[in-house]
């Protein structure tokens, strides 16, 4: 069962291994875990909802509870301690386009604010109810999760937005297909947030973002239905799926979803490599982006994050070998650890591969272990459960991202680092900080950093710690001439630090857009753009 509280199936338990665990203890010291609060204690909090009765919504409290919270770093600490502070009045499941429509209208009438929700997977608070006065409809997608057509001339299938990745996959390979997007909260998003936040799936190298994906569909708006045809592609003034993507629900609900998909691959593996240093591991895929050589994934951890990976994995006579071998081979410290995908036709792959690591040895890299690429593959949506483990053993986690050109990547990821590292130094809390890049384009990368510190004596202490460290990187990024999100969107987090990538003029266009489409401001109301 989903847990109510935390990432994820709660029949799914990962081992951290102890050498893990002493590995940070050695790093930020060690911690000591809070008190959890009980679902049965949070549901006896929620207030009488606030709704007139419809067929469509249900207002019990657990309900309320499970769509209050997405998985934020302040969305996980109000789930743990309990202090939600404020639940959606009721929860609407809708079955049809039809029914979106007929619960928007009804809204319009009641004066009633609406969030859509996919898999409440973001991070950003993208699905949290504001406090202004309004009652709060949560419009959860998750019944909408078929597909309904695919066209295999052209190689576009039509699904209902709330399909969730793994049915996203079942339904296709059934006929031979795959969308070939996986982010790495692919077990729970779903295709409509995928396309509402911009989401990137970790075979972003060969499938595209889900911009490349998204081909058309039909959003229901408080003032109409926007329909868009998929056409290859069109010269015919703006492009209406610029706008639906990325829209976080501000401008209406998407219903149905149509998207390129692509025949299975006849053989996909991934291969590990380690490369002596960071600098010439960026220099390697760079190269393979700019050379264009048709790989399927490229992730390229920094040492700090390198080394964390082999001291999480366990297995501490297997990697003192390997790290002896890398030793004799000129690899020791400062290593990083490369890892990339081959997915396509046999012939194809075989090819890719010898050029790939024509890259890699050229700037001195060197194979690693088969099983690496193997456990990566295995273990790829694992991570996250990491999280319920460290948070056990007393140590929060969160993560930052952000994508840049080529020239600013090494200076920014430094930048980024060290405010996190000195983000807490007025506490004397010490923050272990690492890094990859793992979605690279022949003009820059994306910077994905995650931090690790140990909670404060409570959750009021832990979020002020949370706000330093979210706040001190993000105006490096703000400032460095990067984005502000390059995969998790802008929900609330982000969104004061909108203003310095977009520009006056840029913010003032984006708030017409919206307006535009929800007149009278009640999808959900704070994402995107903050009126503070
Ligand atoms: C552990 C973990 C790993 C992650 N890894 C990745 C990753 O690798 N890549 C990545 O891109 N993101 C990642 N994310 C972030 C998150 O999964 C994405 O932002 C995802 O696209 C959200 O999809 P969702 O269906 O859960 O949407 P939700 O969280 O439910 O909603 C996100 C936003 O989309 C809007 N929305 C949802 N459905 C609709 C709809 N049908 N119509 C209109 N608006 C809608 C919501 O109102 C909200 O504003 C990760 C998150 C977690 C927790």
């Amino acid at each position: 069962m989903r847990r109510w509280n935390g990432w994820g199936d709660d029949s799914v338990v990962l081992e951290t291994p102890q050498s893990g665990l002493a590995f940070l203890q050695s790093q930020i010291g060690s911690a000591s875990a809070l008190p959890d609060a009980g679902f049965a204690q949070v549901c006896e909090q929620v207030p009488p909802s606030r709704l007139a009765e419809h067929p469509l919504i249900n207002t019990s409290a657990a309900e309320r509870v499970k769509h209050a919270r997405g998985q934020s770093f302040p969305d996980w600490l109000a789930m743990r301690s309990g202090d939600f502070g404020v639940f959606p009045d009721g929860v609407a499941y809708p079955q049809s386009s039809a029914e979106v429509r007929e619960l928007l209208d009804w809204a319009a009438l009641q004066d009633v604010d609406v969030i859509p929700y996919g898999g409440g997977t973001s991070v950003a608070g993208h699905i949290n109810p504001e406090v202004n006065g309004r009652a709060v409809l949560t419009i959860d997608m998750g019944h909408m999760n078929r597909l309904l057509d695919l066209n295999a001339e052209s190689q576009i299938a039509t699904f209902g937005a709330g399909v969730p990745g793994p049915q996203v996959e079942a339904q296709l390979r059934a006929k031979g297909y795959t969308l070939g997007h996986f982010p790495q909260s692919w077990e729970l998003s779903t295709l409509g947030g995928w396309v509402a936040s911009r989401s990137s799936g970790q075979q972003s190298f060969r499938y595209g973002r889900i911009e490349q994906i998204f081909a058309g569909g039909k959003m229901e708006c408080p003032n109409g239905t926007l329909e868009i045809p998929t056409i290859p592609a069109s010269a015919a003034g703006t492009d209406l799926r610029e706008v639906v993507l990325g829209s976080e629900g501000r401008m209406g609900i998407i219903t149905e979803v149509k998207v390129r998909v692509t025949p299975l691959p006849e053989q996909e593996k991934f291969i590990a490599v380690f490369m002596p240093d960071f600098e010439s591991a960026k220099a390697a895929v760079r190269t393979i982006a700019q050379k264009k050589i048709p790989l399927s994934m490229l992730r390229v951890s920094n040492a700090p994050e390198t080394q964390t990976q082999l001291k999480l994995a366990g297995h501490e006579t297997m990697i003192a070998w390997l790290e002896k071998y890398l030793a004799l081979r000129g690899i020791a410290d400062g290593k990083c650890l490369l890892t990339f995908g081959l997915t396509g036709n046999k012939q194809q792959n075989k090819l890719s591969c010898k050029q790939a690591m024509g890259v890699f040895k050229s700037l001195g890299g060197v194979k690693g272990p088969a099983m690496m690429g193997k456990k990566w593959a295995e273990n790829r949506f694992r991570f996250p459960y990491l999280r319920e483990n460290l948070w056990q053993a007393g140590y929060a986690v969160d993560t930052l991202e952000t994508a840049t050109d080529w020239e600013n990547v090494s200076d920014l990821m430094q930048r980024m680092e060290s405010a996190l590292h000195n983000a807490l130094q007025d506490e004397g809390v010490k923050v272990h900080v690492f890094t990859h890049l793992s979605h690279v384009y022949t003009q820059g990368s994306s910077i994905y950093t995650s931090y690790v510190f140990p909670v404060a004596a409570d959750y009021a202490q832990t979020l002020q710690r949370w706000k330093k460290l979210k706040h001190a990187a993000s105006m490096e990024i703000a400032q460095g001439h990067a984005t502000i999100s390059h995969q998790h969107g802008v929900g609330v987090d982000h969104a004061p630090y909108m203003h310095a990538e977009k520009g006056l003029l840029g913010m003032a266009a984006i708030e017409s857009l919206l307006a535009f489409f929800d007149p009278q401001q009640r999808m959900n109301p704070g994402k995107l753009i903050r009126k503070e």
